[in-house]
């Protein structure tokens, strides 16, 4: 038992959190089969190859999903044209903008066969989808919709903004309503027309949005959603009716976009992989940097581009730090993502599950000592992995350098300000940092020198649709929300 120990009683908790299962019972139809949305229309597609979107909870397929071919996303493509130039590109951006309200307004009526279709379809907590991933897409429809008739004011003044055309988007599958949202909104609000495709393994909730849009009204060929997998997406990108291109998804996927779409003039914008450092000083609040650091790197079971995946604690606190760390990890509990008192759901994929497990070992290989990890009790069907906590790492080790995209923490000590700088900067990303201390002075002088496009001081993981966010590096390039996040979309001044 260390010094830190022996100071606190040791409560037994066993037992003491045993609460009866709280399960989500809103129902929600979902159809056996899905198609692509295109000009309007729910479309069955022209590839007889369907492929199966799984819950992850339970490892059993919730519905058939078709797959996207070059003539679909051809289709989805012209529908976009002709909308863009019959109708939304022509349209005041006043008319817009209550289009857009009334989409928000029908995901927060919507909102609770949103979050359940949601954690079923991805594997994360309802507690999540319902508090974070929904309000926070009705939340990007409201405040673009506010821009939508005032875009002379979002660039410099003397100018007439114009939008793009037609915009090729696609997600990845770790906020897929929200990534969704974060991509259509801005869009809309500028006179684009859109093309999305949602990620292979999380296509339900846009299939949903697909309905929302119909009941806003939102004349047809506005937004086409082509469901599929990479290659899909690739048709998508690379067709040549396409203006814009925005891709959130990892930094490999993203290089390969790039070269295809090099020298044809389409714009981009790249919302790309993280290696987040939450850095914590001695003298800051330690029990909310404990929730700080579980909310950055457990959130979402760290499927999340800027989550805290490296923390980095002043040597002088490091290990009661980590035995606080520990002990309130210890308690989350994981199973049922429809459950209301789960804190840890499903990993996403089985894919996914492989690719955690793998960094782990490799971690442990590397000489890490690893916490929990992907043994252990969890839930008979579906994917798990424990949070994870590996100590004695080294800034070299594969798990401090690569993304894992996971409930992995790896944990690092420093000395002095400079130090914590140097080891946080020490990375091939640059999405997202953190910062804990109760000198404020201290605060301001280590997050100017953090190189992430966002650093959080004594938080991590707070989104507002009026905050721009995005990355420098290989975390890509362009912003998301704000008025930053109308720019990608317009052109005419610059
Ligand atoms: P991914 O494998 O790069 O996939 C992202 C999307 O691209 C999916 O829809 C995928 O289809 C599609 N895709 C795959 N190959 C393609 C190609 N050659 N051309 C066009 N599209 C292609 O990433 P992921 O595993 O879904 O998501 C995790 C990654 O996203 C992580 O690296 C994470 O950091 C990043 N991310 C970044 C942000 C940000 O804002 N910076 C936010 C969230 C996630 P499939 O679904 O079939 O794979
Ligand atoms: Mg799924």
């Amino acid at each position: 038992m260390n010094k830190a120990q022996e100071k606190r009683p040791q409560l037994d908790l066993a037992g003491a959190l045993d609460l009866a299962p709280a399960p989500e019972r809103v129902p929600v139809a979902i159809k056996k089969r899905y198609g692509h949305f295109i000009d309007g229309a729910f479309v069955d597609g022209t590839d007889a190859e369907d492929f199966d979107t799984v819950n992850p909870a339970t490892g059993q397929a919730i519905a058939k999903i078709a797959t996207g071919t070059a003539d679909d996303v051809d289709r989805a493509v012209k529908a976009a044209r002709k909308a863009y130039d019959e109708v939304w590109g022509k349209m005041p951006g006043k008319e817009r903008g209550k289009y857009l309200y009334r989409i928000a307004r029908r995901i927060q009526e919507r909102s609770r066969e949103l979050a359940v279709l949601e954690s079923m379809d991805n594997g994360k907590p309802i507690r999540e989808t319902r508090d974070i991933d929904v309000p926070n897409a009705a939340a990007h429809f409201f405040y673009y919709a506010g821009w939508a008739d005032k875009l002379a004011y979002a660039v410099p003044g003397g100018y007439s903004p114009k939008p793009l055309g037609v915009c090729g988007q696609v997600i990845p599958w770790n906020f897929p309503l929200l990534m969704a949202a974060w991509k259509l909104a801005p869009a809309l609000a500028t006179g684009n027309t859109v093309v999305l495709k949602p990620a292979e393994t999380t296509p339900l909730s846009a299939m949903l949005l697909a309905e929302i849009l119909q009941e806003a009204d939102l004349p047809p060929g506005v937004v086409n959603f082509v469901n599929g997998a990479g290659k899909t997406g690739a048709a998508l990108v690379g067709h040549s009716g396409v203006d814009k291109v925005a891709f959130t998804g990892s930094t490999d996927v993203g290089r390969k976009i790039m070269r295809s779409i090099a020298g044809t003039g389409k714009k981009a914008t790249m919302e790309l992989g993280g290696k987040g450092a939450h850095v914590v000083f001695a003298d800051a609040a330690l029990d909310q940097a404990v929730e700080g650091t579980i909310n950055g790197i457990f959130f979402n079971q760290g499927h999340v581009c800027c989550a805290g995946s490296r923390l980095l604690i002043e040597e002088g606190v490091a290990e009661e730090f980590v035995e606080r760390l520990k002990r309130r990890v210890e308690v989350l509990r994981i199973g049922d993502p429809l459950d209301k008192n789960t804190d840890i759901g499903a990993i996403n994929s089985a894919e996914q599950h492989k690719t955690v497990c793998k960094y782990i070992d490799i971690g442990g290989q590397e000489g890490a000592e690893v916490w929990q990890g992907c043994a252990g009790d969890v839930p008979a069907k579906g994917f798990w992995v424990r949070p994870t906590i590996l100590t004695n790492v080294q800034q070299s080790d594969t798990v401090v350098r690569e993304e894992i995209f996971g409930p992995v923490l790896s944990v690092l000590t420093f000395r002095t300000p400079d130090e914590a700088v140097a080891k946080a900067n020490d990375t091939e990303y640059g999405l997202a940092a953190g910062v804990w201390s109760e000198k404020t002075s201290k605060l301001f002088d280590v997050a100017h020198r953090l190189n992430a496009g966002v650093v959080w001081a004594n938080g991590y993981n707070l989104f507002d649709p009026a905050s721009p966010f995005g990355g420098l590096r290989h975390s890509g390039f362009g912003r998301e929300g704000g008025i930053h996040g109308l720019w990608p979309y317009l052109g005419g001044w610059q």
